[in-house]
């Protein structure tokens, strides 16, 4: 049995207690929580700690497969200038090097004190590490493809890889990758397995503004780089106000979805989300956005409007590190008016909502296992992370 103790308990349900403890047995279920209402006394076998307990994170947005692109991409190119490059150097390594860098970010994140990922799989390369790893995978194969006529072969390829997944008990649903990158048909196909399979779905929301340029008026950087490739870009049927507008008649609004990035969201379009999908959560990866877009979405706005937000670190193609404090510092720097405890339940109980999780992580609660992180150099006079703040893992 484990008791541990620290200056402030952050509960992760914006509750906080002073001087609380935390009983958790081998398992690491918590059985007890205590309110000592500030006044510690000496108990057996309890380990004080000099600064702030929370809950595991939740990282709602990765790549692990692209993490051998550390370094490799050039910065601020915008999302087409991005994928121009992603494209030619993916696959430049041997899957066994690709799995090297994989199997190290996933350690890493652990470390810095992740305990679940909602991870995007094109491939099967990362089963073997993930079916052997301390975190929890919420695996999103991704399928794009804007031929219609390819539309059946490469939802059958995504469904081929989830069975890989599953076959070593681990959770996957397929997904579309982004509105501009799939036909009518693929969309169609995902819908009805994910009605039939009750999936979670993903996909990356407004990352770049030629995004909203290409449905509204198939215009932009975006419609030029896909012209360019030689696509048929009939495949948008029609004008929409926005991007969002555009593909959400295409989703199963009933899912748990995830709305990745957001970075060029307008109220209107949250409003509009918020309005039309039953169970939505808002997933930020602001130093992703600021490596590729070197924008950050409306994070006040979406404050006020929106009901779940979560945080993800995207892949190490568009970022130095997946840390979830990280990022939690970059809306911190840009935002310093969100106050801690709002910002750690985006990093912990919101994305464990957001991946179905939240019976069991996400939160300091008797009976759930949410893995706990202490964080010292924390600054107790603004009752707040800094750059000086560093995390481990107590359990
Ligand atoms: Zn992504």
């Amino acid at each position: 049995m484990y008791k541990f103790s620290a200056n402030y308990i952050y509960l992760g349900t914006g509750e906080i207690l002073k001087y609380g403890i935390i009983k958790l047995n081998q398992d690491g279920e918590v059985t007890e929580i205590v309110d000592t209402k500030g006044v510690l006394k000496e108990e057996a076998g309890m380990q004080f700690y000099g600064g702030v307990i929370v809950p595991g994170f939740v990282n709602t947005h990765c790549h692990l497969e692209l993490s051998h692109l550390r370094g490799e991409i050039t910065k601020h190119t915008h999302l087409h200038g991005f994928i121009k490059e992603l494209q030619s150097k993916r696959k430049q390594l041997s899957i066994e090097e690709i799995q090297k860098a994989a199997q190290t970010a996933d350690k890493r994140m652990r470390a810095a004190g992740i305990v679940a990922v909602g991870d995007i799989s094109n491939d099967a390369y990362t089963i073997a590490i993930k079916a052997s790893s301390s975190i929890k995978y919420i695996n999103f194969i991704e399928t794009f493809g804007t031929n219609i006529s390819k539309a059946e072969f490469l939802f059958s390829e995504a469904k081929k890889i989830q069975k890989e997944f599953t076959k070593k008990n681990l959770t996957a649903f397929v997904v579309p990758h982004a509105p501009y990158s799939l036909s009518k048909k693929l969309f169609e196909l995902i819908k009805k397995n994910s009605e039939k399979e009750n999936s979670i779905l993903s996909i990356h929301n407004q990352e770049t503004a030629s995004e909203d340029d290409l449905f509204a008026k198939k215009k932009g950087e975006l419609f030029e780089m896909f012209s360019s490739w030689g696509l048929d870009m009939n495949y948008i049927e029609h004008f929409a106000e926005s991007s969002l507008k555009y593909y959400a008649p295409k989703m199963n609004k009933k899912s748990r979805t995830l709305l990745i990035h957001n970075t060029f969201t307008k109220a209107s379009d949250i409003e509009f989300a918020e309005r039309e999908f039953e169970q939505l959560s808002w997933a930020f990866c602001p130093k992703a956005n600021l490596y590729i877009e070197n924008k950050l979405p409306d994070i006040p706005l979406f404050r006020e409007k929106a009901t779940n937000i979560c945080l993800g670190t995207d892949s190490l193609a568009s970022n130095d590190n997946l840390s979830i404090v990280d990022e939690m510092l970059e809306i911190q720097k840009a935002f310093p008016q969100i106050p801690f405890t709002e910002l750690l339940q985006w990093a912990t109980i919101n994305g464990a909502k957001a991946l179905g999780l939240e019976q069991t992580l996400g939160s300091i609660e008797v009976g759930k296992k949410p893995g706990l992180n202490l964080i010292s150099g924390f600054d107790f006079t603004n009752q707040t992370i800094s750059s000086a703040s560093k995390l481990s893992v107590l359990i």
